[in-house]
């Protein structure tokens, strides 16, 4: 089913645009999405190949323009709607190198692992936001979905405790079905109480702020220094222990086809009022370690986003009469320090919300008992299950020793080790065991950090 009137090129003014889809579509809509990043769009497939009328709104002109991630797509989900998707996307490079760094100020520690089968099972595709989700809209309309860049949705229309729709610039827009996929600063749930805060400033603690630059740089160039091949790529994770104050923040450094992916994510209750986050960013940026990965490289993106990182714990009311949200408006982001995990979940429940609008739609219900399927699709699956698993994750990847005492330690004491000083060696471990205690890691505090390294 094939009903678009014009192109995401069409640049009419705000209103005009939302009076013409509204009028246009006044006959049934069955499903409204709300959000073409990885969970909408994804949703929009599923149900656009089982015939269901659906419309994506997007507020980003073009699709993908306000959306940013570091960013690793792992696993395989969109194989499931998009069986190629891995030869005909637009993928940067596949990850076969992970790195693991520890940055104290003028010193570095990397873990530098290398997994050859990654070559062959393709599990972490680096991509850039703006060229994937245009690329995924493109299927979803190819599947006949519509996709309305330019419209932002103002609120959901309900009527007799049931979501009949979506409110936009004074225009209403009605559907049986309505998928919240508005991500992370997700204002309708918020707004519409299916939040336990009802501001964004009360849940703060909820969330991680990411800054990302994209940096222009030589392929060749970026194959000689992080020792990869044109379609293989290197994915690293890095704990800061350089920041000013109590700021708490990690950084990563991701190989795309020509540029590098650069940034900084922090954890927002750790950020006062005197610190700035872009200096936190420079802080990284400027760090010897970085500057050599990146000498001569150029701007061509940057941007700021939230991240969900309380995952289970700040998960919403995710189904009801006539609604269902998935993706980082239902939290569903994973995040341990060596990986961020949110467009394959994103994706995931974006394929589950469809099947579970579809059921509805077929039934011809939709009330809290029949949307409710989707809860259950949510907790059987691999993503609950993760959330699940990994519950108490931040009490090791927000404790303070984590960035305030283990990068220097860690640093000092291997420095100790290589160094020649003219003085009697010691022992490999009681190097590294006087290096914590000096940065005043004792026995203890190993211990007690240790059982919080247990939810790792
Ligand atoms: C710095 C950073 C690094 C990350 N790294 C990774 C990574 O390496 N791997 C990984 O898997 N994940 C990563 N993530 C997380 C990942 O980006 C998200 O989990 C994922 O994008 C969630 O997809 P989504 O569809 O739920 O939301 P989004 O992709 O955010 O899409 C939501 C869409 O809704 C639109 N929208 C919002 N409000 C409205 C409205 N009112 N009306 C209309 N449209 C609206 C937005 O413009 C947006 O296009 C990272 C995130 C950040 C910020």
């Amino acid at each position: 089913m094939q009903f678009r009137i014009y192109s995401e090129r069409d640049v009419s003014p705000f209103s005009e645009k939302m009076e013409k889809v509204s009028c246009k579509l006044s006959h049934d809509i069955d499903v409204i999405i709300v959000g073409a990043g990885f969970g909408g769009l994804s949703a929009a497939i599923k149900l656009a190949r089982a015939n269901k009328k659906v419309i994506v709104l997007e507020r980003g002109m073009p699709v993908g323009s306000k959306n940013l991630s570091g960013g690793v797509l792992w696993g395989n989900d969109l194989g499931e709607i998009l069986p190629n998707w891995k030869e005909e996307a637009p993928i940067e490079r596949f990850v076969v190198k992970k790195k693991l760094g520890f940055l104290s100020e003028g010193d570095a520690t990397i873990l530098d692992f290398y997994f050859d089968d990654f070559k062959e099972k393709k599990t972490g595709a680096i991509v850039l936001r703006a060229k994937f989700d245009a690329w995924l809209a493109e299927q979803a309309k190819e599947a006949g979905a519509r996709v309305e860049p330019g419209i932002n949705v103002d609120k959901l229309l309900v009527e007799n405790g049931q979501v009949v729709g979506i409110e936009s610039n004074g225009e209403t827009l009605r559907a049986p079905i309505t998928i919240i996929m508005d991500g992370a600063n997700s204002r309708l749930t918020l707004e519409s109480g299916f939040r336990n805060h009802s501001k964004m400033s009360e849940a703060k603690g909820n969330f991680m702020l990411g800054i990302k630059e994209v940096l222009s740089l030589d392929p060749e160039l970026i194959n000689q220094r992080f020792g990869v091949s044109s379609e293989h790529g290197s994915a690293g994770e890095y704990v800061l222990g350089n920041m000013p104050n109590d700021v708490l923040a990690g950084g990563f450094i991701y190989t795309n086809g020509s540029s590098i992916s650069l940034g900084v994510v922090i954890h927002l209750t750790s950020l006062s009022t005197k610190d700035r986050s872009y200096e936190v960013y420079e802080k990284f940026k400027s760090h010897p370690h970085v500057q050599q990965l990146i000498e001569g490289a150029s701007q061509l993106e940057y941007g700021a986003h939230l991240i969900p990182e309380a995952g289970i714990k700040m998960m919403p009311q995710i189904s009801g009469p006539g609604f269902l949200v998935g993706g980082d408006a239902a939290g569903f982001v994973f995040s341990n320090g060596m990986v961020i995990q949110g467009m394959n979940y994103a994706a995931k429940s974006g394929i589950l919300a469809a099947e579970a609008a579809i059921a509805a739609l077929d039934k011809g219900s939709f009330d809290a008992k029949t949307m409710g399927q989707y809860d259950k699709m949510i907790k059987d699956s691999y993503i609950y299950k993760d959330l699940k698993n990994f519950k108490n994750v931040t009490k090791m990847t927000k404790n303070p020793n984590l960035f305030k005492i283990y990068p220097e330690a860690i640093n000092n004491g291997f420095k100790n080790l290589i160094e020649e000083d003219g003085k009697p060696k010691q022992k490999a471990w009681k190097t590294i065991m006087k290096s914590f205690k000096e940065k005043g890691a004792g026995l203890f505090t190993l211990m007690r950090d240790g059982r919080k390294g247990m939810n790792l």
